[in-house]
């Protein structure tokens, strides 16, 4: 799926949507009695090139995510790597993770004890601790990756024998087509499933990231408690 958005996007045009985004995420939050000022803006940089990127940080984005290595490696040489955290939030297969780890700041797509067990190692060999989020599929969608509801505390629990992977977190992509009501009720059930896993208190790794809502659905995302949105098209196209 190649979608082609603006590479020629102004900084000012870049803040003048920052700013509509920041006003709808806030009445969001307050809406569904949440803190508007823990949320997080991620800009997905994945259909736009380095030049753009610049152009978001100049507008005051300090956190990207890029779903492909091999994109990520191109751009990141050419952006203030210091001024910025990045992200990784697409499938990652096991022989890529040694390149992306060295990369990011942090895995958002960790979706089975396979990968788990790959960015152990390697960020083991680097003498670091990454942190990572618990892909979720909480539509059930067949079509995508993600630890199932049902078996997210085990995994969660699964990932204590990993001393040098810190869990921070869930993060979920929605089933294409959901109607409104079943996005508010995947929403809430991945913000239930936060609360439940971050009660626990397990020794690896402080929960404070619920990673969901795209272009589409931010709004409602928001609304049900995430604290980090990921936005392409509503940002670049
Ligand atoms: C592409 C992508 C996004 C951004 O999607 P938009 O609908 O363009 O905002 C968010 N999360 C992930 C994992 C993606 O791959």
């Amino acid at each position: 799926m190649v979608k082609c958005l603006n590479n020629e996007i102004t900084v000012e045009e870049l803040r003048r949507r920052l700013e509509i985004i920041r006003e709808n995420i806030r009445t969001a939050a307050l809406s569904g009695g949440f803190d508007p000022e823990a949320v997080r803006l991620m800009a997905v940089t994945k259909y736009v090139g380095a030049e753009a990127v610049l152009r978001a940080v100049e507008a005051g984005i300090t956190l990207i995510g890029e779903n492909r290595g091999q994109a990520l490696q191109q751009k990141l040489p050419l952006l203030p790597r210091e001024r910025l955290e990045v992200h990784f939030i697409g499938h990652l297969q096991r022989n890529k993770a040694a390149r992306v780890v060295r990369m990011v700041d942090m895995v958002e797509s960790v979706d089975s004890a396979a990968l788990a067990q790959e960015l152990e190692k390697q960020a083991g060999a680097l003498e670091r601790t990454l942190p990572i989020l618990m892909e979720v599929n909480i539509g059930k969608d067949p079509n995508k990756s993600g630890v199932l509801p049902e078996e997210a505390d085990r995994f969660a629990e699964s990932l204590r024998a990993f001393p040098h992977l810190e869990l921070r977190g869930l993060m979920t992509i929605l089933p294409l087509g959901a109607t409104q009501l079943e996005t508010e009720r995947y929403f809430s059930q991945m913000h239930a499933l936060y609360v439940d896993i971050r009660e626990k208190n397990r020794d690896n790794g402080c929960m404070d990231c619920l990673s969901m809502g795209m272009s589409g659905d931010y709004k409602l995302a928001v609304k049900h408690g995430a604290n980090l949105v990921r936005l392409g098209t509503v940002l670049f196209s």
